[in-house]
């Protein structure tokens, strides 16, 4: 199992850093800023290896020009998107070996945020970006439902132990809008327990296990019948197919 810890940067935004504690190395994902990341690596005695970028927006590149103004690292990142100083452009079913820090992560692309954007992932864990959020998704802002829907479905098809790690905190207001659609999930009112308890004490809900997700996430969860039967009354009308229901869902998210 990889070491990971979050980085905080910019408001809400989380950078993750994989650690190879024997060699003092690092790689980091997506670093919307740069000097939170100098920090960390000064505090935790790390040098960086690598930038893996999940897609192109500001909030998860800015960061990168600083860190290769003081720092030689390829930059890993979507080929179909412009990322700043990017050496490997990656594409659905690439692997990226890095031998030497004994860690080794598949390609997926998961367009519906950006049309772009690509998850990394391995046995243990995925980097999801804006795409599959702790009980919520992203905003779709360069595809479509349908390919949100395509993207959520191949995420959720990994292993369920699999730790989900996205580029937000958002939990607490995703959980807010999961127990709108499902009032009577209980999972969902546990859960909502567990995240504010982290939040008290400023800690991340961040990562979380599909499992989980599977249980509480109402994107996740569009063939349940309370969540089409919910997404049907905020509509006004019947639907017929999962990739309806998202929309509905995320449409109703938007307005709220
Ligand atoms: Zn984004």
């Amino acid at each position: 199992m990889l070491n990971i810890q979050l980085i905080n940067a910019l408001s809400d935004n989380y950078i993750a850093c994989i650690i190879n504690a024997a060699q003092k190395k690092c790689v980091i994902v997506d670093p919307g800023e740069a000097d939170p990341v100098f920090n960390f690596l000064n505090e935790n005695h790390l040098s960086l290896s690598g930038i893996l970028i999940t897609h192109y927006h500001w909030d998860h590149t800015n960061g990168i020009e600083k860190l290769l103004q003081r720092l030689e690292v390829p930059v890993y990142g979507p080929a179909k998107e412009p990322v700043p100083g990017m050496t490997h452009l990656l594409n659905d079913g690439d692997v990226i070996n890095l031998e030497k820090l004994g860690m080794r992560f598949n390609l997926m692309h998961i367009p519906g945020h950006t049309l772009g954007h690509i998850a990394y992932y391995n046995d243990d864990v995925v980097f999801t970006g804006d795409t599959l959020f702790t009980a919520g998704c992203g905003k779709i802002f360069g595809g479509t439902v349908d390919q949100m829907y395509n993207s959520l479905m191949r995420i959720v098809s990994l292993n369920e132990k699999t730790l989900v790690y996205c580029g937000h905190e958002y939990t607490t207001s995703n959980l807010k809008f999961a127990l709108t659609v499902e009032p009577e999930n209980h999972d969902i009112q546990q859960r909502i327990d567990q995240v504010s308890k982290l939040r008290q004490k400023n800690l991340p809900t961040v990562p979380a296990q599909l499992s989980l997700e599977k249980l509480t996430n109402p994107f996740l969860r569009c063939e349940v019948p309370s969540v089409k039967k919910a997404a049907e009354n905020y509509a006004g009308k019947a639907l017929s197919s999962p990739q309806e229901i998202l929309g509905i869902l995320r449409a109703w998210k938007n307005n709220l």
